[in-house]
C-alpha cells in the first residue's frame, strides 16, 4: 500500500517512509492512495475470537507491507502484552446494562488511551531506525497525556531521544510526577516558564528551521502520525466483537474527541467493512467538531477562545486529523481539500452547508453532542450510582452524548479514554471520594524528579537539543 497527501502534493510513499514524518511536504496529511482495504464477511467472521495481538496483526498487515510479516508480528506481539496493558484482554469490555458497554482503552503505562498506539509506535520506530542505521530526536510540546504517552513509549528505545516541553508548574501533580520521575537517559523533560501555547510556539519555531531540523534529526509523534491512526483501528474491531454475538449485527461507538484521531480510526474501521452504525462524537465546551457535524461549519478557535476544562485532553482549537475525513467526504479530490484549507488559513473557517459535501455527510454515520462541566459531574455521579463504576472526565463526555444518541436494538460501546485516577480533583468534586490508583502509582509524587527549567526561548531549547543530540 502506498500513501499520498490529502492535498495532492506528495509522491506516493510506503508505510515506513511516512512512519517518521509529521505533515506531508505540502502541509496535508497522509492517506492511502487508493482508499481503505475492504474486508469481506468471511474475513470479518474469521477475526472474531482472535486475541488482541493476532487481531492487531490481521488489521495492521493490511496497511503495512514494507516491514516483513514475521518482524511485524514480533513487534506487535511485544507491544500488546498483559505486562504492558494489565490483562490478557488488553482492552477489557464491560457490559453496564443490555445495549450499553464500556471498552477500556486506558490500562497502559500512562493510564490513557494514547498508550494503545504510542506503545506500538515506540517498537516500530526502534525497528525502522535500526534497519536504516539512523537515529531520531523527537521534539514535542504537551499539556499532559501526549507527552507522557510518548515518553513511556520511547524510554529505553535505541536510536530515539525525546525532548518534551511542558508548561512549568501547570500540569496536574499526577501528570508531572508521571513524566518527571522517568530516569531514562534518552528522555529529556523541559519545563518552560510559560503556558502550553508558548511550548507549542517553540516547537513550531524550531521545526520551521529546516537546517537545524535536518542537522539534529528532529521528528514528532503527534496525533496525525499515520501509524497511530492505524493502531487505533484495531480496538474498534475488538469492541465490535465483544459487544456482538453474530456477524453482521450493528454496533455504535461513542468517542470522547479532541483532535479527531480516535474517532477517525473508527471511521477507517467502518470503511473497512466493520458494521458500525453510528460514530457518536462527543466534545466538551470546546465544541469545534460538534458544531461541524450539526451545521456543516468548521471554524477554528483562537487561543483566547479555547477554554480550559475538566476534560483537558479535549481542549482543542482545531482538529488536526479532521482533514483526513474531509478528504473522504470530497471523494478523494485533493483540489477540494486544498481549497478548503486555504480558506481555513485565510479566514479561519469554511462552511459546507447546502453544498455537495454536506449532502454526502449522512452516509458516514456521524452524530455529535457536547457537554459542560456540570454535565460531566452529573454523568460521573449517575454512572457511579447506576453501575458502581467510576469513569474519568473524558469518558463522562462520551457517556453523556452516548445516552442521548442511543437507539433500541443497537448496542452502544463507550470508549474509556483515561482512568479516573488521572483526574482526581473532579472525581472528588463529583463523588466526594478519591478514585483508587492502580498498583504502581501510589506515591509517585514523592519520586525523584528529572527535568530542566528554561525560559520560553526557542534559542535556549535549541542549545539544549544541540548539546544532547549533536
Ligand atoms: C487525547 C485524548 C482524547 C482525545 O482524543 P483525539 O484522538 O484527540 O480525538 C480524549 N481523551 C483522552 C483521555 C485523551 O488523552
Amino acid at each position: 500500500m502506498r500513501y499520498v497527501s490529502t492535498r495532492g502534493g506528495m509522491a506516493p510513499a510506503r508505510f515506513t517512509e511516512i512512519l517518521l514524518e509529521g505533515l506531508a511536504p505540502d502541509g496535508g496529511l497522509t492517506v492511502p492512495e487508493h482508499g481503505y482495504p475492504r474486508l469481506d464477511a468471511a474475513e470479518l467472521a474469521a477475526m472474531r475470537g482472535l486475541g488482541y495481538a493476532d487481531l492487531a496483526f490481521a488489521v495492521l498487515s493490511r496497511f503495512i507491507d514494507d516491514i516483513g510479516a514475521s518482524d511485524l508480528k514480533r513487534l506487535i506481539d511485544a507491544t500488546y502484552t498483559p505486562a504492558i496493558f494489565g490483562s490478557a484482554a488488553i482492552t477489557p469490555y464491560t457490559a453496564l446494562e443490555p445495549g450499553l458497554g464500556l471498552l477500556e482503552l486506558s490500562n497502559g503505562p500512562t493510564l490513557a488511551f494514547k498508550d494503545m498506539a504510542m506503545q506500538l509506535l515506540g517498537n516500530l520506530f526502534e525497528h525502522v531506525l535500526a534497519r536504516d542505521g539512523r537515529d531520531l530526536n523527537i521534539l514535542g510540546a504537551t499539556s499532559g497525556d501526549t507527552g507522557s504517552a510518548a515518553e513511556y513509549a520511547m524510554r529505553g528505545k535505541r536510536g530515539v531521544r525525546v525532548f518534551m516541553l511542558s508548561p512549568h508548574g501547570r500540569m496536574s501533580p499526577f501528570q508531572t510526577a508521571q513524566m518527571f520521575s522517568l530516569a531514562d537517559p534518552n528522555i529529556y523533560n523541559i519545563a518552560i516558564e510559560g503556558v502550553f501555547d508558548d511550548c507549542q510556539d517553540i516547537v513550531k519555531a524550531i521545526a520551521g528551521d529546516a537546517a537545524f531540523k535536518a542537522r539534529h534529526r528532529l521528528g514528532a509523534v503527534n496525533s496525525i502520525n499515520w501509524a497511530r491512526v492505524v493502531a487505533q483501528v484495531v480496538y474498534y474491531f475488538k469492541g465490535y466483537f465483544a459487544a456482538t454475538r453474530g456477524d453482521g449485527e450493528e454496533v455504535s461507538f461513542a468517542v470522547p474527541s479532541g483532535n479527531f484521531g480516535n474517532i477517525y480510526a473508527g471511521h477507517v474501521a467502518r470503511m473497512m467493512g466493520l458494521p458500525i452504525r453510528r460514530l457518536v462524537l462527543a466534545t466538551n465546551e470546546n465544541n469545534v467538531l460538534d458544531e461541524f457535524f450539526r451545521t456543516g461549519a468548521y471554524r477554528v478557535r483562537g487561543s483566547a477562545e479555547t477554554r480550559q476544562t475538566s476534560s483537558p485532553s479535549m481542549d482543542i482549537s482545531k482538529a488536526s486529523n479532521f482533514e483526513r475525513f474531509v478528504h473522504d467526504l470530497a471523494g478523494g479530490d485533493a483540489a477540494v481539500v486544498r481549497a478548503l484549507w486555504q480558506r481555513v488559513d485565510a479566514e479561519g473557517r469554511f462552511d459546507l452547508a447546502g453544498g455537495p459535501l454536506m449532502a454526502a455527510l449522512p452516509r458516514y454515520g456521524f452524530v455529535s453532542g457536547s457537554s459542560s462541566h456540570a454535565d460531566r459531574i452529573a454523568t460521573i455521579r449517575a454512572t457511579h450510582a447506576r453501575y458502581g463504576r467510576i469513569i474519568d472526565t473524558h469518558t463522562a463526555d462520551g457517556m453523556k452524548v452516548a445516552l442521548e444518541q442511543r437507539e433500541t436494538g443497537v448496542p452502544m460501546v463507550v470508549l474509556e479514554t483515561a482512568q479516573p485516577a488521572k483526574f482526581e480533583d473532579t472525581i472528588v468534586e463529583a463523588l466526594g471520594i478519591r478514585p483508587p490508583r492502580p498498583p504502581g502509582f501510589a506515591g509517585i509524587e514523592a519520586l525523584p524528579r528529572h527535568f530542566e527549567v528554561m525560559p520560553a526561548s526557542a534559542e535556549r531549547v535549541k542549545a539544549f537539543v544541540a548539546a544532547h543530540a549533536p
